[in-house]
């Protein structure tokens, strides 16, 4: 062939013979970006391009991880059918086939051990409507108390710190246009150039206007450059760390007595609290120098405006809503919420960790942010279900906790949907020692998971370019999200497969539903009246507006773009502002002659949580193919272990093998693992199962360990 018979065939090649256009929202963080996939038609293939479209939350921006989603939904690796194991190998089977052994299988497990031998464990990456009919499927089909979902392990440090403080749990209190006005920001445990890239823009434009940037984190990331100030505490020590700014903002006269007296509980006695601590103790506990926590606190004080935010850095830990709550005494104690520049943003990682945890997924909830032990809240969503509120279950248990009760046996049947508990779980062998339990195991994903793997049935899911719903984004904007790609082979919808299995149950009169928004439409019923009030939305505005802030009580209320301007959601109307001891986290374990280094483990901006969907992108893969593990050179060298070699990590359950990246950035007591591969190179495997008393939050963020060169692997 000449060179010019080449070219004209390249030219050709790449000739569109077509093109169509789909809209809808990336799958992966709670920017929730809209997006636009273009799909044409070349001479030999089809190709497809993912742009970014405007919108008041990520104006038109994608990162790299949304550029690529499309990767990972076009993947030949999709399940399109269901798959039943059969003598140890997953075969095709029907729906209907699939349906009968679902029927069968939970009918024999609750007849034989109680309506609780079922359980479901749901995901925040899913929609609000499926969301909601997840709830209401483990309360009204299978009738058990035990549902919980991954958002557990990932906001629910935050949203116990939020709902104990103020009386309400919206992520953000402010929309994020309003970032570029605050002077003074504190970045607490957050890295978001990684993990939610298009927000970057907002703090660029508060630096712009002269903010001050405050980063909290014992690493240095892409966020903390642009800090004005890096604190770097020991992992565990951040409460402590807030009890030390709090007692300067004190001292130092930066309280709002007015906004304290009118709006807020309990000053007085983190006051007195505060000021008997000593702050040499406490840079001995947090390894942070007083000069910096007072130039922190200095700063935070005497700002006009000021905002937190906090994310999964000083959230995963044991006491990480403690802390959290310690980081909003200093919001309150400033008087910097409620008014344009001030507020509380919880970073929520998940696409829909705030629709999510809004509508019954939760183990002690009901739709609209209602409790499921409160009788009236019980009364009011009965009636919309048109059952007796008595046949309602009461609460059931966390997340991790369930895993404990499949143990146990007391739990026998799972249906999981859209998660990877065996990878995301701290102690995964324990998990995955638990999964293997379970009499019959239903898995609904896009793949097969590492726990799906596990499974009896798994079930096709659809993806975000298929799946129509809303979500609920990091601002507590709702936003619809289009979908109109055609499912691939005998895929069905989230929603879908709910009402088929609760129509197999026998339960078909509550699971009625032919579209997403006609879920929507009762979604809005549930919720009306409730802290997380959607009662005024329909897909109809939510399209027009390009979202809406909850709560939206009435078709003619425009959301709430800042809340807790004039009061609280506390029956008093005032915040609540609580002692935090000053002690560091208390892990079981602590450093030691054996055990001498911390593990601390988070993402990398490649990849999304246990990595099911990214690590399929080979644009993403790419970046990151395996795990890696930061250490400080000082430190790296006293236990051997060269730049880019594979190293052992040890905890007292379990061990992976990495490769080594030496960082001047770390401290020299602690590593970092990134946590989004599985099997042999699951970090989880290390991490212990202590859970944070208040909200069950695993401390994910602390574990000790021990390290060492892997020599002869190679011989
Ligand atoms: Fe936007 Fe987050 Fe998706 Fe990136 S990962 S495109 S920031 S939604």
């Amino acid at each position: 062939m000449t060179e010019a018979f080449l070219k004209y065939f390249r030219t050709k090649e790449q000739e569109v013979k077509s093109e169509k256009k789909y809209e809808s929202q990336c799958p992966y963080c709670s920017m929730q970006c809209k997006m636009q996939l273009i799909e044409q038609s070349i001479v030999t293939r089809k190709k497809y391009i993912t742009i970014g479209k405007e919108n008041p939350t990520s104006e038109g921006r994608l990162c790299i991880k949304g550029m690529n989603a499309h990767q990972h939904a076009f993947h030949k690796d999709r399940l399109k059918y269901p798959l039943l194991k059969v003598n140890g190998e997953f075969v095709r089977v029907s729906w209907e086939t699939a349906l009968n052994k679902i029927k069968e299988n939970f009918t024999k497990i609750q007849a034989e051990s109680g309506l609780n031998a079922l359980a479901v464990y749901g995901s925040a990456s899913i929609t609000n409507e499926e969301a909601y009919l997840l709830g209401k499927f483990a309360r009204v089909a299978l009738k058990t108390k035990y549902i919980d979902y991954n958002g557990r392990l990932c906001m629910s440090a935050a949203a116990s710190a939020a709902s104990q403080t103020f009386g309400l749990d919206r992520g953000f209190t402010n929309s994020l246009a309003e970032i570029p006005s605050a002077r003074c920001i504190i970045l607490a445990g957050t890295n978001i150039a990684e993990c939610q890239p298009t927000i970057m823009p907002y703090f660029e434009r508060a630096k712009e206007n002269g903010a001050y940037i405050i980063a909290i984190d014992p690493r240095e990331t892409a966020t903390t450059k642009i800090a004005d100030l890096h604190l770097k505490p020991k992992p565990g020590t951040d409460a402590v760390l807030a009890n030390g700014i709090l007692k300067v903002i004190i001292e130092e006269n930066y309280v709002d007595k007015d906004f304290i007296q009118e709006r807020v509980n309990g000053f007085e006695e983190v006051r007195e609290y505060v000021l008997s601590l000593n702050l040499e103790e406490i840079e001995e506990i947090t390894g942070v120098p007083i000069e910096l926590i007072r130039k922190a606190a200095v700063r935070f004080g005497k700002e006009e405006t000021g905002m937190i935010f906090t994310a999964r850095g000083v959230e995963q830990h044991t006491n990480g809503s403690m802390t959290v709550r310690n980081l909003l005494n200093i919001l309150l104690s400033t008087g910097k919420i409620g008014k344009p520049g001030c507020g509380y943003g919880a970073i929520t990682g998940q696409g829909n960790g705030q629709g999510a945890r809004e509508h019954g997924q939760k183990a002690d909830q009901l739709p609209g942010y209602r409790s499921i032990e409160n009788e009236e809240h019980r009364e009011y969503v009965a009636s919309v279900w048109g059952i007796n509120k008595d046949d309602l279950p009461h609460k059931g248990v966390s997340a991790y906790e369930m895993i404990e009760k499949i143990h146990e046996g007391e739990i026998q049947g799972l249906f999981l949907m859209c998660s990877n508990p065996i990878v995301s779980n701290p102690n995964a062998h324990f998990v995955k020692e638990a999964i293997k339990k379970l009499k019959f195991f239903v898995a609904v994903d896009l793949f097969v998971s590492e726990t799906a793997r596990l499974a009896d049935l798994i079930l096709p899911a659809s993806s975000y370019l298929e799946d129509e719903g809303t979500m609920t984004n990091i601002e507590g904007r709702v936003t619809l999200r289009e979908a109109s790609y055609p499912c691939p082979g005998e895929v069905k919808h989230d929603w879908q497969i709910i009402c088929e299995i609760a129509r197999v149950l026998g339960k078909e009169k509550y699971f009625s539903f032919s579209s997403a928004e006609e879920i929507f439409s009762e979604l809005r019923m549930a919720s009306r009246g409730g802290n997380a009030d959607y009662f005024g939305m329909t897909y109809e505005r939510l399209r027009k507006e390009g979202g809406i802030l909850w709560p939206c009580p009435a078709p003619d209320h425009g959301g709430t773009k800042r809340v807790f301007e004039t009061s609280f959601a506390h029956s008093d109307g005032k915040a609540a502002m609580v002692v935090v001891p000053n002690i560091p986290e208390v892990p079981k374990e602590q450093l030691s002659e054996e055990f001498p280094l911390y593990l601390t483990t988070g993402r990398v901006m490649s990849h999304y949580l246990t990595g099911v969907q990214t690590r399929k992108s080979p644009a993403l893969a790419a970046r990151n193919v395996e795990p890696f593990m930061e250490i400080h050179p000082a430190t790296a060298l006293k236990f051997q272990i060269q730049d880019q070699s594979l190293v052992k990590i040890e905890s007292r359950r379990g061990s992976v093998v990495v490769r080594s990246k030496w960082s001047e950035t770390i401290r020299h007591d602690t590593i970092f693992v990134p946590f989004h591969w599985a099997d042999s190179q699951n970090i989880n495997l290390l991490v212990s199962k202590e859970l944070d008393p208040v909200c069950k939050m695993p401390g994910f963020k602390v574990s000790v360990v021990k390290v060492s060169p892997v020599k002869d692997f190679l011989n």
